[in-house]
Formats: C-alpha cells, sequence, structure tokens
C-alpha cells in the first residue's frame, strides 16, 4: 500500500506528476501538499489524519495511527506545470512503440532495439515522429537501406507525432484510480498537445 500511487495536481488542479504515497504522505506532512477527497475538500495532513477510517476507505498504517489513503493531492507551494513538450527522443520514440519492433512484434529491452528510418535518409527520409520507428537489431539489419515495400516488411502501425505525450499516456494506463477521473477530465487535451522539433 506505501508504494501504491498518488495523482499530484499543480494549485490549477491540473495534474502535473503521480507520486508513491510514502513519498505524498511526506509531502502533506512538511506542508508541501494538501489531500483532497471526494467532494473536492482539501486538508492538511492533521486534519487528514484526524478524519475517521470507514471500512470502504484505503488506509494505511502509520507510527501510532491508520489513516485514510489520500489518492489525489493539491500543490500548495509553488505551480508546476505539466510538461507540454515531448522531446523527439530515442526514449520517447520506443514508448510511444511500446519497446516493441515495429517490423516483427519483438518486444525487448532497450538494448536489442534501435530506431530505423522507414524511408531511408539516403532516399529523402526524415528524422522525425512519422518516419522513426522502433526496430529489433535483426529486422534493421534485414531492412538495411531499403523501403519497407523494397524489403517486403509490414510496419505493426504508422508511426505518428503523439498529440498526448506519451509518458503520460503510460502512466494513465498502468495504474489509474477512480479518483483521479475527474481531474483528467477537467483538462483540456490540447493542454498535452506537443510541439517537437525535428530536422
Ligand atoms: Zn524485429
Amino acid at each position: 500500500m506505501i508504494n501504491s500511487s498518488v495523482l499530484v495536481l499543480n494549485r490549477s488542479f491540473l495534474p502535473v506528476h503521480v507520486t508513491p504515497l510514502k513519498r505524498a504522505l511526506c509531502m502533506m506532512v512538511q506542508g508541501i501538499a494538501k489531500a483532497i477527497d471526494e467532494e473536492y475538500q482539501t486538508f492538511d495532513f492533521q486534519n487528514w489524519a484526524e478524519l475517521s477510517v470507514a471500512k470502504h476507505h484505503e488506509s494505511v498504517g502509520m507510527v501510532d495511527r491508520v489513516i485514510r489513503v489520500p489518492r489525489v493531492v493539491l500543490l500548495s507551494v509553488y505551480d508546476r506545470l505539466p510538461k507540454r513538450c515531448v522531446r523527439f527522443s530515442r526514449l520517447n520514440i520506443m514508448t510511444r512503440d511500446n519497446y516493441t519492433c515495429q517490423y516483427c512484434g519483438k518486444r525487448g529491452p532497450k538494448s536489442d532495439l534501435n530506431l530505423d528510418h522507414v524511408v531511408p535518409r539516403v532516399l529523402g527520409g526524415g528524422t522525425s515522429w512519422d518516419n522513426v520507428v522502433t526496430s529489433c537489431l535483426d529486422c534493421n539489419r534485414m531492412k538495411g537501406g531499403r523501403t519497407p515495400a523494397q524489403a517486403k516488411m509490414h510496419l505493426a502501425r504508422k508511426p505518428y507525432r503523439p498529440n498526448i505525450a506519451p509518458l503520460m499516456e503510460l502512466m494513465q494506463r498502468r495504474m489509474f484510480h477512480e479518483a483521479w477521473k475527474p481531474f483528467f477530465n477537467i483538462v483540456d487535451l490540447s493542454y498535452w498537445t506537443v510541439e517537437l522539433d525535428s530536422d
């Protein structure tokens, strides 16, 4: 339970981060964050700790008491804005592709994967979200300096420029709590729209 995750909102109630429960409780104790309950009331640590713990509440044992698990906390000291830009980077491309070779479907650790220019650079293909995919080393070698059609290899899906930060997307998929939902509904998704530099 102590390792489960808590959504962190900035002072404008925008989700900025997901943090382990332990860290969220620390932030509350330090006065950096306040817990938010299902009625959007905010509580500092002291007040939160005094709330009664009902059977249906998730709870966590502290040194001298059992307290409710906050699922959402609000930063009270500084406004950190969500990252707006997803860098066009190796890591982010692999994250977009779920660490899966886009030709044969093999999943790999980073060390077994490479980036492939769908249309090779020598044939005028750009280094951009829509022309670079994750590829295993074997497929990369097999394809060589050819287009997928020339190499008779098929892409699992057309590469795209993500309009939601891929890390954000992953984060939501991996561990999304019901209590977080209202805060994502109020986020204008265009807020997450990424602007990227490519060549
Ligand atoms: Zn492959």
